[in-house]
């Protein structure tokens, strides 16, 4: 039977070994469950080959590449270097990147600058930025005014007040949500994505982390995002097909997708 919606996974890493040892069992369960694009961000230089390579295999698999705010111990500064090279192959965006102050503020003046170093390589290749802020977004914010970046892109995991997300919005960013989402204590994120504007919102699962309500301990994977639409549905008014539809358009907008890919 034809799925009656499709959904894309802004966020999920397909490269990491848990989700590997059955790498197409996921891709195949997923895309049977209506998901038709999934976004691969990279996080480490390391992981950037298995990235670009596993995409070229895949047509709907989009990879982003960037080094992660909590991951500064691994990343060289020649990697910087890299990442412009290879900017300019098909990437949907740079990232992820951002600042993470989630355990204090430590290496703040390292987070700031390697976030502004990537943020210039989006800028000059014209790509999108894919976020992961943790206790930063004010600070993320203040960097994109002044900085003037105007690509916009994606908020990873958003976890920020309304105020925070309207912002975001006004520079041209869509707010990510995941699994986050499907536990009911999580209130206040539920309760701001009820009420944010459909057009800001997109779906994603950032498997294998982030395990679901009643999946808890479980590898996620990206065939569990119809579980968080569905969640969705029930926080909002519109129907089930209209956040699909506005979520793929919304996704499909800012990363440059394809709208009329078929698979
Ligand atoms: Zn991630």
């Amino acid at each position: 039977m034809p799925m009656n919606f499709e959904i894309i996974d802004t966020h999920c890493h397909m490269d990491m070994t848990e989700l590997r040892s059955d790498f197409d069992g996921v891709l195949d369960r997923s895309m049977r469950a209506g998901i038709t694009d999934f976004v691969i961000p990279g996080y480490v230089r390391s992981g950037w080959d298995r990235i670009l390579e596993i995409c070229i295999q895949k047509p709907y698999l989009h990879p982003c590449l960037g080094l992660h705010p909590a991951y500064l111990d691994k990343h060289r500064d020649e990697d910087i270097e890299e990442l412009r090279e290879l900017s300019s192959r098909e990437l949907v965006a740079i990232g992820e990147i951002g600042l993470d102050f989630q355990k204090g503020r430590k290496c703040e003046r390292e987070q700031q600058e390697l976030f502004e170093q990537q943020l210039f390589i989006a800028e000059e290749s014209r790509l999108p930025v894919l976020l992961h802020v943790r206790k930063g977004h004010d600070q993320v914010l203040a960097t994109l005014r002044r900085k003037r970046f105007n690509n916009g892109g994606i908020v990873h995991g958003f976890n920020g007040s309304r105020q925070q997300a309207d912002h975001y919005v006004k520079l041209g960013f869509k707010l990510g949500y995941g699994g986050t989402l499907t536990y009911d204590r999580a209130r206040r994120i539920r309760k701001l994505a009820a009420e944010l504007p459909l057009t800001s919102i997109v779906l994603e699962t950032d498997a294998p982390d982030m395990s679901l309500a009643g999946r808890r301990g479980e590898i996620n994977s990206p065939e569990y995002l119809p579980e968080i639409l569905d969640t969705l549905v029930s926080l909002r008014p519109e129907t089930k097909e209209e956040i699909a539809a506005q979520t793929t358009t919304n996704a499909r907008l800012i990363l440059g997708l394809d709208c009329a890919r078929e698979i």
